[in-house]
């Protein structure tokens, strides 16, 4: 049971920010298309600032023809900002880790599972629901530690199976 849960829990890449990931890690991979998480990823919890890294990345990315859809537990309204702001779709209250989360994100990018990646910040949300559903799975550090009640209470639940600061590093 231990071992299966630590297989779903461990994501496949670990970075400090997406910032840091070098494209030729997906085009390695057949990856075309990500799932971006939004709260504590692409910005802060507790605001829209959006960092210059974080946005040239973006950009970056969508010039390189990958396709690129937000997928948050957040609420709607901050994703319709990053939508307007990438104009790329953005689905608030996704509800993951469960699947049905992701279905529209896969609907709008039409790829197949395998060809997608997962950027979040997030064991039980992100990491968990992109293994379940066979993306790659890239767990980023957190923007700021000022973050939902709840999703600190997931973090020592985390910390249980992973630790983060041992697994920072690009696993081959
Ligand atoms: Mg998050």
């Amino acid at each position: 049971m231990l071992s299966f849960i630590k297989k779903y829990l461990q994501p496949d890449y670990h970075f400090n920010c997406m910032s840091d990931i070098d494209l030729k890690l997906f085009r390695e991979s057949n990856i075309k298309g990500l799932i971006i998480d939004i709260d504590n990823t692409t910005m802060p919890y507790s605001s829209k600032k959006l960092q210059v890294v974080i946005k040239d990345w973006i950009n970056k990315v969508d010039n390189e023809d990958f396709e690129i859809t937000f997928v948050s537990n957040t609420i709607p309204k901050r994703a319709d900002f990053v939508s307007n702001y990438f104009n790329k779709p953005a689905y608030g209250y996704a509800a993951k880790p469960f699947g049905f989360a992701f279905k529209r994100a896969i609907k709008s990018m039409d790829l197949s599972n395998e060809k997608i990646a997962i950027i979040g910040d997030q064991i039980f949300t992100d990491i968990l629901g992109g293994n379940l559903a066979g993306f790659m799975t890239i767990l980023v550090e957190p923007i700021e530690s000022k973050d939902f009640f709840l999703t600190n209470i997931f973090r020592w639940f985390e910390s249980l199976f992973y630790d983060r600061n041992k697994g920072l590093m690009q696993r081959e």
